[in-house]
Order: C-alpha cells, then sequence, then structure tokens
C-alpha cells in the first residue's frame, strides 16, 4: 500500500511537540531542493549536510527519530538526521538514508 499526503498530514498532526528542536526557524536547511529557484542537487546536498550536523547535536534527536521512523515513502526534505539520497535522474523520486 502507497502512503499519500493524507497519511503525510495526518502524521503530522500526531508529531510530538519536540520543544527543544535546532531545526525550528532553520527550514531554509531542512525543505528538499528547490528546483524552482534554481537549486542544484549539488547545493542542496550540501544544504543538507550542514541539516544533518544540526540533527546530530539536536536533543530531540531520538524521540524525532521515533517519530519520523513511520515515514517508509519518499521524502525530499532532512529529518532525524536523514538526508535524501542523492538521485539518479531529474525524474527520480528522493529516498532517506541515513546520515
Ligand atoms: S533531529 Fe533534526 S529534524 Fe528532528 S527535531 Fe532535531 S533538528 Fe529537527
Amino acid at each position: 500500500m502507497s502512503a499519500t499526503w493524507a497519511d503525510f498530514a495526518a502524521a503530522l498532526a500526531e508529531a510530538p511537540s519536540l520543544p527543544g528542536a535546532l531545526c525550528r526557524g532553520q527550514h531554509h536547511l531542512f525543505d528538499g531542493c528547490d528546483f524552482e529557484a534554481g537549486e542544484t542537487r549539488t547545493e542542496a546536498a550540501e544544504r543538507h549536510a550542514v541539516a544533518a550536523r544540526i540533527c546530530s547535536v539536536c536533543p530531540e534527536l531520538a524521540p524525532c527519530r521515533a517519530w519520523s521512523g513511520q515515514f517508509s515513502y519518499p521524502l525530499a526534505h532532512v529529518i532525524g538526521g536523514r538526508v535524501p539520497a542523492a538521485r539518479r535522474r531529474t525524474t527520480d523520486t528522493p529516498t532517506l538514508e541515513e546520515s
């Protein structure tokens, strides 16, 4: 069974509060590659590496990973220290990989 945006929205609604989240206010580092703005995959990967380093010292890493681990479908952004896999082609869908 494949997940839908409704599944994703439901999961977000159940997200823990994570009051110590270091990503708060840092979405520009964690968001997926912004192809529309002309961002390259290399630029996004560099940005995601910074985000993953932030995750590595985040006091909420354990609960964040426990919650975000339910996402088995591809995501384009960084969450819980996981970064999108490099895409082989522009049309490929990114997958999560351990950082
Ligand atoms: S582990 Fe990363 S994505 Fe999760 S709350 Fe911390 S900074 Fe945010």
